[in-house]
């Protein structure tokens, strides 16, 4: 019983995050190489072969990079809003059609005995969006690629068991950094990456709600790193009398192999 999440492998460079239940197996997003995601999966001891579907959250190639050759390979159906479908159809080579399944913003849906439910994000893509899956009573919601956060995003997750949240950039360093400068204005755009500071801001509004753990995701190579991240979030967490550890669990997710496996019962 319950449901089951991993991050396979977060940050700039590619997204993947397992979730499931006993019955039923679900990527969102694979923006690796298909041969380190199915070596990931392995890791977590889930077939590729069990997928029942793969859900894109927007098409940026740090998303979408293995998800034609997973589908194609396995037969795996693969779900994203219309406009998404319409910006990355070119870029995943040929897909059956009956492997293409499209959802709609806002409104929920089902894959085997999960409900999803997804939801707009502020993001320079055609159509991205954050997603919330339910099951037996627990909820796990992923929330990366924003520029801001605003209180419908933290209405839609505050009541999750965990979220994935992310915890894109140090400002500072991405402010001294060797990016060029309209790459930079980009990530700090609303429509951009969300920065440690922002994550932790958004953290205490989250967190007057339920969610008992927080994996910080998407963290940039170049403009931060976990202790930073987990440092700067907790920090503010701690100005605001919220003790991690104690009222929250604040995890990381990793670039390079799969963050902790947690099974919410
Ligand atoms: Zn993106
Ligand atoms: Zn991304």
């Amino acid at each position: 019983m319950g449901l089951k999440v991993c991050s396979l492998s977060s940050g700039s460079s590619g997204n993947v995050t397992y979730i499931g239940t006993d019955r039923t197996n679900v990527l969102v997003d694979a923006g690796l190489p298909a041969k380190y995601i199915i070596k990931a999966l392995k890791d977590i001891n889930v077939s590729p072969c069990e997928l029942d579907a793969i859900l894109v959250s927007h098409e940026h190639t740090d998303h979408i990079k293995g998800v034609g050759v997973l589908s194609r390979k396995f037969n795996i159906p693969i779900y994203a809003n219309e406009h998404t479908w319409e910006a990355m159809r070119s870029k995943l080579g040929n897909i059956k059609s009956n492997n293409m399944k499209v959802f709609y913003t806002d409104m929920d849906f089902y894959i085997k005995d999960i409900n999803v439910q997804s939801f707009a994000i502020p993001h320079d893509a055609a159509e991205p969006v954050g997603f919330c899956f339910y099951y037996g009573g627990k909820k796990i919601s992923i929330a990366t690629d924003l520029g801001h956060t605003n209180s419908r995003i933290t209405k839609m997750v505050m009541d999750s068991d965990l979220i994935l949240l992310e915890a894109n950039h140090d400002l500072q360093m991405l402010q001294e950094g060797s990016y060029p400068w309209p790459l930079k204005k980009r990530i700090m755009g609303k429509y951009g990456h969300l920065s440690n500071e922002q994550a932790g801001l958004a953290l205490v509004e989250m967190l007057k709600g339920k969610i008992v753990y927080v994996l910080l995701a998407h963290l940039s190579k170049e403009n931060n790193f976990p202790q930073l991240a987990y440092e700067t979030v907790t920090g503010i967490l701690k100005s605001k009398d919220i003790r991690p550890g104690k009222d929250v669990v604040i995890d990381m997710t990793y670039r390079e192999g799969v963050s902790n496996f947690y099974h919410i019962e």
